[in-house]
């Protein structure tokens, strides 16, 4: 869990920097645009006399907190609207110039909104961007470069699982395209991955283990499991009720079917010779060929998966 460390505005300066009691609605993304730690962000937002202020401001380390939540801050743009009066506002660092540092800031800053909205029952749709209240293109390097949708897929993985999973969607006609979303756990990062839609991206790291997988559909069933590495096939699981795989064993060998009528494939990454293998449809231990993805005793790195 990224650390939070309270840095709280001194309250000779509140008439300034957040004069209004609220009850927040939102969370509002913004990048500073700056090469700064999150620190000097707020140190020099609590020692200025401007009417500008926010009340996080998230870099690789840490996040500092500098305004209370139950007080508005002057950020969006928007005068006495909703972005300034009734949101709460979130400043990732590092995206003047980009690069790891930042993006282990925009992975922080997502981790402290997933908190944001588990501890509110909020769902990512109270998650908004500094641009939605001005038209000021901020947060830039995320619209530019990283992807907005993106970065709310990060903030659904990173959220408790209940609130995190919506409610499959109605079935559909029969002739309507059916998508399946995946995850993967990283057991270098510790953590699950973003969600990917069919093929969109692959789900994993280059490099690192993938010790677990999730899956669902968005109409009808899927079922798999995965084998371990030095063990055995693990018992299948069925959409998110459960995730196939065991924390820190890293994967060798994944299978998949559904019950939807149509096909699913997937295909592995292999992370020692560095290659994808081909996409497989079967459901069968004993059939090397076509009945699961991967090679036992080759760890896996990536996951790729699509309904046909
Ligand atoms: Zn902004």
């Amino acid at each position: 869990m990224v650390n939070i460390r309270r840095e709280i505005c001194p309250a000779d300066k509140w008439d300034i920097k957040c004069p209004n009691k609220m009850t927040p609605t939102r969370i509002v993304i913004h990048n500073t645009a700056n090469d700064a730690p999150a620190k000097n962000e707020i140190s020099y937002m609590n020692s200025n006399k401007n009417e500008v202020s926010f009340h996080f401001a998230v870099d690789d380390t840490e996040t500092v907190q500098g305004i209370e939540l139950d007080r508005n801050a002057w950020h969006a743009g928007d005068g006495n609207g909703k972005g300034n009066r009734e949101g709460i506002a979130i400043e990732i660092c590092y995206s003047k110039s980009g690069g790891e540092k930042w993006l282990k800031a925009v992975e922080n800053a997502a981790e402290l909104t997933a908190k944001l909205l588990d501890e509110r029952g909020w769902g990512t749709d109270r998650v908004t961007k500094h641009q939605d209240y001005s038209g000021k293109h901020c947060p830039h390097r995320i619209l530019d470069e990283y992807g907005w949708d993106k970065f709310l897929d990060l903030v659904k993985s990173k959220m408790k699982k209940a609130s995190a999973v919506k409610p499959a969607a109605p079935s559909a006609p029969a002739a309507k395209k059916i998508s399946v979303i995946y995850q993967v756990w990283d057991d270098v990062k510790n953590c699950w991955l973003p969600e990917v839609t069919d093929l969109t991206d692959y789900a994993g790291l280059y490099g690192h283990d993938v010790c677990a997988v999730y899956a669902r559909l968005t109409s009808g069933n899927i079922f798999y499991k995965v084998h371990y590495k030095g063990g055995v096939w693990l018992p299948e699981v069925k959409n998110r009720e459960d995730y196939a795989g065991l924390f820190n064993k890293p994967i060798d060998g994944l299978m998949m079917r559904t019950d939807t009528g149509k096909t699913v494939k997937y295909a592995v990454h292999l992370r020692i010779s560095d290659r994808w293998l081909p996409f497989v449809s079967g459901y069968d231990a004993d059939d090397f060929d076509n009945g699961y993805a991967g090679i036992i005793g080759q760890e896996i790195d990536g996951v790729k998966i699509y309904i046909e």
